[in-house]
Parts: C-alpha cells; sequence; structure tokens
C-alpha cells in the first residue's frame, strides 16, 4: 500500500501552462513559482486556465511497468475556482449498470413513506397561515410544505411525484414543471413576506447517494438573506466583470462556448446548456438562462424551457448509466445585468448497498473537486439529447 502510494506520487513535474478560450493556446515551460505570475499577464477576457503535469507510477495490471499519467489543472478565471482531472480516468466507466441494486430499498422504504398521498397530510408539517393560508401549496402532484429540519429561515420541500419512486427518465415533463410553478409561488409567498429574504435556491438530491434521505422523489427550496459562499463568489466575480468589461459573463461564455463547441450541448427556448469547463462535480451539465438572473423571474415560458432542458438532462444521463444526482440553481436577488439565472447538474455514484462516495478529503476538506469525467468528452456524448 505504502509502496503503491509511493509510487503515484512520484513523478510530479509541471510539463505546460495552456490558457484556454478565444480560441489560442498559450504552451510555456516555466517552474511552479512562476504561474501566478503568468495568470496576471493573459488576456483579461479569457476565460479559463490549464495546467497539465504528468504524475509517473508503475502499473501493477500492465507487469509494473513505468506509466505516464496525464493530470489537468483547471482554473476559472472568473472566480480562480479549480478541480483536477485524470485524463485515463475519465476515460474509465464509473457507473455501474447492471439491474436494480436498490429495489429492495425502494420497497421498504415504500412502506409507511411520509410523502406517499396517503400521509402527506398527516405526516409533513404545514406552512404558519402568515405565510401560506392554505398550510401547503398544491399544484398537479407536487405538494410544497415546510421541511422537518430546517438549515435556512425558509427551507420547504416540494414532492416531484405522486409516486413513490420514478427512475431518473421516467418524470413527465408535466411533472417537473409543476414541481417548478409551484416552488416559484412558494418564493413569492416568501418574498411577499419578508423583503430581506431574496436569495431563493431550488435544489435536488436524487436519491441516497445524492444525499436524500428519503427516496420519495422531492426537491428543496431554500430563501436566505445572503447568498450561500459559492452563488456569493459568482455574483460578486459577474458584477466585477460587468463593471470591467460592461458586458454580461455568461452572455460571453455562452457566446464563446457556442462557437468552439467542444462544450456545447444545445439551446432550448431560452436556455443553452453546456458541460463545464471546471466541474464542480461528474458529468456536470450547467443551463444558462439568456434574458433571466433571478428565479423571481421565470415566467410559464421560461418555466416550459427549464422543464424541457432538465427532461432531456436526465434522458441524457442514462447513456452514462447514472441513477442519481445533485441539482441546484444560482439566482440573483433580483433581474441584475451582470448575471443569469444558472442551474447546474452533476452525476453521483450508482445507488447500491456497498459503493464508493465520490467525495473525499480533496472535495470535503480542501475544497478542491477531483472530476472523473472529461467535459468535452460528455459534452460529445450527450450533445444529440439536445439537439
Ligand atoms: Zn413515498
Amino acid at each position: 500500500m505504502e509502496q503503491a502510494s509511493k509510487n503515484v506520487v512520484t513523478g510530479n513535474r509541471l510539463k505546460r501552462y495552456i490558457c484556454l478560450s478565444s480560441l489560442q493556446a498559450l504552451i510555456v515551460n516555466k517552474p511552479r513559482h512562476n504561474y501566478q505570475n503568468l495568470l496576471e499577464v493573459i488576456n483579461l477576457r479569457d476565460l479559463f486556465s490549464k495546467r497539465s503535469i504528468e504524475s509517473e507510477l508503475r502499473n501493477p495490471t500492465d507487469d509494473f511497468n513505468l506509466e505516464t499519467q496525464e493530470i489537468e489543472y483547471r482554473k476559472e478565471l472568473l472566480t480562480g475556482r479549480a478541480c483536477r482531472i485524470n485524463v485515463k480516468r475519465s476515460e474509465r466507466k464509473k457507473q455501474a449498470q447492471t439491474g436494480m441494486g436498490y429495489s429492495e430499498l425502494i420497497e421498504l422504504s415504500a412502506k409507511n413513506c411520509y410523502f406517499c398521498p396517503t400521509n402527506i397530510k398527516t405526516a409533513t408539517p404545514m406552512f404558519p397561515s402568515s405565510l401560506v393560508p392554505e398550510g401547503r401549496i398544491k399544484l398537479g402532484e407536487t405538494t410544497v410544505f415546510p421541511n422537518l429540519f430546517p438549515f435556512a429561515k425558509y427551507h420547504a420541500v416540494a414532492t416531484v411525484s405522486r409516486q413513490h419512486f420514478l427512475g431518473i427518465d421516467e418524470f413527465t415533463l408535466r411533472q417537473i414543471q409543476d414541481t417548478v410553478k409551484a416552488s416559484l409561488k412558494y418564493f413569492h409567498c416568501v418574498r411577499s413576506k419578508d423583503q430581506k429574504a431574496v436569495y431563493p435556491i431550488f435544489s435536488w438530491n436524487f436519491l441516497p447517494p445524492a444525499g436524500a434521505s428519503v427516496i420519495h422523489p422531492h426537491v428543496q427550496l431554500t430563501v436566505d438573506e445572503q447568498p450561500t459562499n459559492l452563488a456569493w463568489l459568482y455574483l460578486s466575480a459577474c458584477k466585477r466583470y460587468y463593471a470591467k468589461h460592461k458586458e454580461n459573463y455568461w452572455m460571453h461564455l455562452l457566446e464563446i462556448e457556442k462557437q468552439e463547441g467542444e462544450r456545447f450541448l444545445g439551446e432550448i427556448g431560452g436556455v443553452s446548456w453546456i458541460t463545464s469547463y471546471v466541474p464542480l462535480g461528474n458529468d456536470e451539465i450547467c443551463g444558462v438562462f439568456h434574458d433571466v438572473s433571478s428565479l423571481y423571474g421565470l415566467d410559464d415560458t421560461s418555466i416550459s424551457d427549464l422543464s424541457k432542458g432538465l427532461k432531456r438532462v436526465f434522458t441524457a444521463y442514462t447513456l452514462y448509466g447514472v441513477h442519481s444526482f445533485n441539482l441546484s440553481t444560482f439566482s440573483a436577488s433580483s433581474e441584475d445585468e451582470s448575471f443569469r439565472l444558472i442551474v447546474r447538474i452533476i452525476a453521483r455514484p450508482y445507488p447500491q448497498s456497498y459503493y464508493n462516495n465520490d467525495a473525499g478529503y480533496m472535495e470535503r476538506l480542501h475544497e478542491e473537486v477531483i472530476v472523473e469525467s472529461m467535459p468535452e468528452k460528455v459534452a460529445s456524448d450527450l450533445k444529440e439529447y439536445f439537439g
């Protein structure tokens, strides 16, 4: 074990520094300590940077022959966020695709499920009448009610379906649309009651590997007075970008991504779908609204565009055998010319009794993401679903 880890870490050397976007690549042989200086002299309108290093090991699956693996250190220049991708690892198929190993779990969890139609009225909390006079918000198959253990001043749950379980590609457009619509109704109720709570987040942890404690499909809705750490990073960086360049970062990004095509999936109404250059997780897909910066700005048309896009994402994920995901929005507090409403979806491990989680010490203790999929490959594989 000790020998293996020693082999893995030997041979790291900075080989080249590549600056992408504007279809321009800079290849410079520089020692590590000059990296920051390089960042300062590159064109500010560039969006991303990449360093590639090589790591050497003697591979036991190849008679301990010396092997060199390439690792990409990618950075999003807007925020400074970074991730690492092992190119060889990204080519390895990760998701188990054999059978529904969690069918027993689904069956067991259906007994006395609080979110199922027979129990939902008696087992789930109700809103204070000052917030929602009816106690709960209902639309189609969706019911919105308070989270029993909130982690925000305003924290609700919305069921997506009456059925206890649906596979990732079984949600209907109507179910997704109604869930978004009912969630927005909740956000508007909060805003009309509390002028300070202006940062809404629409999120979905689908199945236990994504952090869901309840199998029954449901989304999480929070509204805070302050944005989350990462939302703040994006909102503030986009304001600085706008002040400096007099243009919206996301619109500029979409323009570049559409031209280049490597990570561009397609447009569905007023939303463009791309894979992120510096993802927050595996197989990340990102939806960027063209004309809306806040969840409060969504109308029926944009809700429909979003829902159609989400359905395509869920269907596309089945190609990879993805059954579990996290989804979350990044929203401005109101319409903001420097920002655009974003929705990011990442794949999570296959649901089974024993599995490796995809978050380790790098993600949890160093806030640095190790990504197992190459965004360009994901886009190339899944593009057909967005045409
Ligand atoms: Zn249920």
